[in-house]
Order: structure tokens, then sequence, then C-alpha cells
């Protein structure tokens, strides 16, 4: 009998650092990759994750220090795979990565004591229903669930393109269930605004025998960790989640919906720039499994691969509620009708006829507060944020300015602060002031306001649900919250107020939000048996958008969007980038970006082009000041090998002043 003799072990450890590399230790036997370790990092003891084999490295065993502790938990293989596609796509630290993807449990430095005694699973506060209660299926869901179960072995992306109450979720229960017949788990996407207590409801009636987990930015960091495992040890059939769940790790992953897959949140826009639609179609093609995209309005990114045929496209053309059919949306002409403290009396009149009737009554105004500024009438002193280069918020209601970027608070100033004079007025409409408006127009009306300052948990909406379904509410006013997922029957009238201002916006995104937004609003009205109506007052009625949108011809405005993106080279049809930096003064931050861009054009890759520095559009945020470089390429393998050039390059080249920088891959803020 021999034994063998262990040799110490120089190990890479992965720490949660923003610097590209990973630190050695030394260990007396080797460890697994994605091994959770206690080590010492510059007298700290910190977590990391084993990352990597031995590399050539020319220090001795000697001088490195030892792995401390090594713990139970180690990282799936299918998420260690898809942590190093993130850092090679968006070209961040490993570590970051890694420190971004997993629970908040497992990156503390100290060994997990999680007992998975209780674990978030849906509690089931009423009767469950039998799972056969679901309504039958409508013909157009019926042909696509039967061709899309022909391919639940092999990466089928696919996009549901369904208008708006065309019954997405009722297709996707269906092949959800088909995918649990075969013992398989899934993993549903949605926004976290669109995780609606009905959403939810849904699910556990059509799924009352399996379990069903939820991760949501609202879970507890333990309940979080929990639903990890349960979806690691195969327990939990169905995680519903939100954009940081595409990194939970699964024993059986069968298929991967992704619910409103246009919607912007899916894509972080701090840290690991990441795209949580993007990283879903990826894992499912590692994993051969079919992967749904569903919208109304799906992006022009993805209706772009289904052009380039790399996607599949279904179509749901029809309201699934018999009878209900698309809302008829009618533009109100601002040049030709007046309005009284912002409302036209067309506007006035519908809603006047909906109280009569007791119909539901909605308005949308895309602005939470009351008024978007705070100005003196004297010498035009206006409330800008002290951190930020934006302006500060009047929120009536708590008597405060707020920044809605940084959260930054003031009471309201009792006089101007530049010139002491007592005459501040507020400018703009915000939800606060519409809703104070139509108390003025009916005053026995019943309203209620919705926005992230009145709704932001889910025993809010499960009170405004009880109200609705009570008849206890007569108008809504609210945000783009009340456009998301909601299905309320008795609604029949939308007003959309002051709508304009994404028609022309520097960002060439706005106008494809804005048209989601409008959509996705209008089909809110009449889903039920009664006819929906919809009116938007708008100072450009001849405008393509409201063209589009009133005919409702979404398949046409997306066309007409996709040729104007394709003629002034924009995304989808050129991949961008954004380089961006960040520190205490622009002009030194300006300063360090050009120099980047100096060293990029040495690099000079074919095909790529590199635009000079410029500040950003919100130039100081959080009191740091903020300047980008945009860099375009025709193909996304340059723009890559671009930023594989200039890494060790950056790393070489320290300013000599704190500035912290990022690559923003596929960026969406401009
Ligand atoms: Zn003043
Ligand atoms: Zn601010």
């Amino acid at each position: 009998m021999t034994t063998i003799q262990s040799k110490p072990q120089i190990i890479s450890v992965a720490l949660d650092i923003p610097l590209y590399q990973t630190f050695s230790y030394i260990h007396d036997k080797p460890l697994a990759n994605g091994q959770r370790v206690l080590v010492e990092f510059q007298h700290k003891k910190v977590v990391g994750f084993v990352w990597g084999e031995d590399k050539p490295t020319t220090y001795s065993p000697a001088n490195l220090k030892p792995i401390l502790e090594v713990y139970p938990e180690i990282i799936f293989d299918d998420i260690i795979s898809l942590i190093k596609f993130c850092a090679t796509y968006y070209h961040y630290p490993i570590g970051g990565v890694i420190f971004n993807a997993l629970p908040k449990i497992l990156k503390q430095a100290k060994p997990v004591n999680v007992s998975p005694a209780k674990s978030n699973q849906v509690p089931s506060s009423s009767p469950r229903m039998t799972s056969n209660t679901s309504p039958k299926m409508t013909g157009e869901q019926q042909a696509i669930f039967d061709d899309i179960s022909k391919y639940l072995t092999q990466f089928h992306p696919s996009i549901i393109y369904g208008v708006t109450g065309s019954g997405k979720t009722q297709l996707y229960l269906q092949l959800i269930n088909e995918v649990l017949k075969h013992g398989r788990q899934v993993l549903v996407l949605v926004p976290e605004i669109n995780l609606t207590p009905q959403m939810l409801e849904r699910f556990q009636t059509k799924f009352s025998d399996k379990n069903i987990t939820i991760l949501t930015s609202h879970a507890t960091p333990r309940a979080r960790y929990l639903g990890y495992l349960a979806a690691q040890n195969g327990h939990a059939q169905i995680i519903i989640g939100t954009r940081l769940s595409v990194f939970t790790p699964f024993a059986n992953l069968g298929l991967i919906v992704v619910d409103e897959e246009h919607d912007q949140s899916f894509k972080q826009n701090d840290n690991l720039r990441y795209h949580a639609r993007d990283l879903a179609i990826w894992r499912a093609s590692q994993n051969s499994i079919p992967v749904i995209l569903g919208s109304a309005t799906p992006s022009l990114e993805s209706l772009f691969n289904y052009k380039q045929g790399r996607y599949h496209l279904y179509r749901l053309n029809n309201r699934a509620v018999a009878n209900a059919s698309l809302p008829k949306i009618e533009l109100v002409d601002l040049n030709f009708h007046k309005t009284n403290h912002g409302l036209t009396q067309v506007v006035i009149d519908a809603m006047k006829e909906r109280l009569t009737r007791k119909e539901l009554s909605m308005v949308f105004i895309n602005r939470r507060g009351y008024s978007p500024i705070l100005s003196c009438n004297e010498c035009g002193w206006v409330s800008t944020c002290k951190q930020c280069s934006t302006t500060m918020v009047y929120h009536k209601v708590n008597h405060n300015l707020k920044c809605h970027h940084c959260g930054y608070t003031l009471f309201i100033p009792p006089k101007c602060p530049s010139c002491s004079s007592q005459y501040l007025q507020a400018l703009g409409d915000g939800t606060q002031k519409i809703e104070a408006i139509i108390e003025e127009f009916f005053p026995d009306a019943r309203i209620e306001r919705i926005d992230q300052d009145t709704t932001n948990t889910k025993s809010s909406w499960n009170d405004l649900y009880t109200k609705i379904n009570n008849n206890e509410i007569d108008i809504l006013v609210g945000t783009q919250m009340l456009a998301k997922g909601h299905d309320f029957h008795n609604l029949t009238l939308v007003v959309g107020l002051n709508i304009d201002s994404g028609l022309y916006s520097y960002d060439f995104r706005a106008s494809e939000l804005l048209f989601t937004q409008l959509t996705q609003v209008a089909g809110r009205s009449g889903r039920g048996d009664k006819k929906g109506q919809v009116l938007l007052q708008t100072k450009y009625p001849g405008h393509e958008l409201y063209q589009y949108l009133i005919t409702n011809d979404s398949p046409g405005f997306i066309n007409y969007l996709l040729l104007q993106r394709k003629n002034l080279h924009l995304p989808p049809y050129i991949h961008y980038a954004m380089f961006r930096a960040s520190g205490r003064e622009i002009a030194k931050v300006m300063d360090y970006l050009q120099s980047v861009a100096k060293l990029m054009q040495k690099i000079a890759i074919k095909g790529v082009t590199i635009n000079p520095a410029v500040p950003s559009v919100i130039q100081r945020l959080k009191n740091k000041e903020r300047a980008q470089i945009l860099i375009q390429s025709l193909e996304r393998q340059q723009l890559h090998m671009l930023f594989d050039k200039l890494l060790p390059l950056l790393q070489q080249m320290k300013p000599k002043y704190s500035i912290t920088w990022i690559i923003d891959i596929d960026p969406y803020e401009v």
C-alpha cells in the first residue's frame, strides 16, 4: 500500500476586487473550480472562489499565503461557464462577475448557516384550485404550442409576438406544463414591475402541486439563497425571477421564458452591465433547450435576429377573451383643443361618461411627484440636485424636493435660496399634480394614484386589486407601473398625458420605448367584453409613431424603425460599446479618456470607429463627474478584439488621479 504524498499546490482565487486577474494562494491539495474559500487579502480575511488551473508562475510557493479555509459550497458547472462567458463578453473582471452573480450569503467571509426549513415558495394564502381550471387554448395558441413542443430538447429561440390581451401567459403556462411533465425545470424571467399578484396567482392555480420559487430584489438574502439551492438541487420546478435570476443554477433546466423581453430593466446599468435576456439566450443555447421571448412589442434587437434567420417568430393576432377587441386609440390634437389645467374637454367628457357608467378610467403620465422642477419667478433659480446635474422633483405630498437619480432629499425652501423671493413656482406636471387636478374636476370620484411613491410593495398591489375588484376605485392615475401586465376587466378608458417628450430625444431608443409604453398602456383597456377607448393628448398628431399606433400597426412601426436605424447606422445594424469613466473633476476625466481614445486609435482595428470623448448627458451623478467614448463596429468580433488588446495596456496606464472606468457592451444608457 502506498500513500500519495500531497504536494503543495498553487491555487488561483477570484476575489471581489476590480482588477482583471486572479490571486495565487497555496494549499496542500488541488481544489475544484468554483470552490468557496477563505483567504487573506491586504490584511483582511475575505471570501474567494477557486478559479482556473495552476498557471505558470514565478512565485515560489514559499512566498504565497495559504488558503485559510475551504468551505463546502461550490459553484455549479453551468454557472461557471455562464460566468466565464460574461467576463469575456462584457470584458469585466472575473471576480466582479462572480460576486455579481452569486447570492449575498455566499459572499460573506464566514460559513453558511442557513437551515432550509422555510423557503420563499409562494405561500398558499387561499385554497388552491386544481390545475385543470385553466381556459382552453385558442386556435392560435394551440398552433404555437404544437410547434414549440416539437423542439423541447433543442435550442429553439422563439419570439412570441402577441397583441396585448392575446393570452401569452396562458401559452407559457401550457408550455411550462409540458416541460414539467418531462421532469425538467423552468426559469421565467420577468421585469420586477410585471411580477403582479395576478400573474403569481395564475402560476399558483395552474401549478398548485409544484414548487414555485420567487426571486426578486425584495427577497431577503436568506430567501434568495434558499431559492438558489432549491433550483440547484432540483427541488424547485419553477423559478420566477427578475434580471439577476438568470444566474440561478439548475439541476435540469428545460425551458427559459423571458416575459416582456423588450423591457429595458433586463439590462443592468451599473457594475456588471449585463443584459439578462441575452444571457438567457446564451444559456439556452448551451443547454440545448428552447427559450421563449414574449412581448406585444418585441425589441428591435430580437426582431432583427428573427429577420437574420436566427430566431423563430410566432404571432398571436387576436385577443383571447371572446368579443374582446383591441381598443380604439384616438389622438387629441392639442393644437386645436384647449386644455384646462392640462386636460382637454374631450378627455374630461370621456371620464365623466365612465363615471356615469361606473366603469374604470386610467390616466397615464410618466412622471412621479408633483412637478419636475421648482423654480423662482424672480431670478430663475431652479431646484438642481447638489450631487447630480439634474433637477430635483417637487413632491407636494411629503413637502420635499427629491432627486430621482440619487435619492437626495430636501425640505421645500420657504423662499428662493438665491434671491430670497417668495415666489417659487412648480413647473410641469407629475402624477401628484394630475391627481389633484382630477380631484378638482371630479370631487366625488374615488381616485387612486399608482407610482413608486405609493405602490412599491406586494401588499399595496394586493390592496389595489381588492379595491378594484370591489369597485371601490373610479379613476387610476399613475406612471408606467400601470402599464404592465395588469388585467382590469372594468377598465374602458385610458388617457395619456404629456407623452410627446419621447418623440424628439437625444436617445435613439426613446421612440421605441415610447411606442412600447403607449401600446402597453393602451392595451390595458377593453380586455373584458366592454369596448375600450384610448385618448392620447399630443401636439404632434401627424408624427409617424402616432400614425402607426392608432392603426394598431406595431409590425409597421417596427419596420419603419428598423429602416431608420439601418440608414442612420444605429444598433442593431451596428454594434456599440461605451467606455465610461468617472472621477471628481471633469477635466481630469476627459484628460484620461483622451489618452484612452489615443490608445484605441493606436490599436487600430479595421472597421471600428472610435468617437471623441464627451461628457455624459447627465454629467454629474452622485457627486461623480462622468464622460464617455462611444465605439462603433460593423462586426461584433472586431469590437471584442479591440478590448482584448486594450485591457492589458490600460492596466499599465495608471491614471495620476482617481478615475474609475468601465466597458459597457451593447449600452442602453447614452
Ligand atoms: Zn430667486
Ligand atoms: Zn441627485
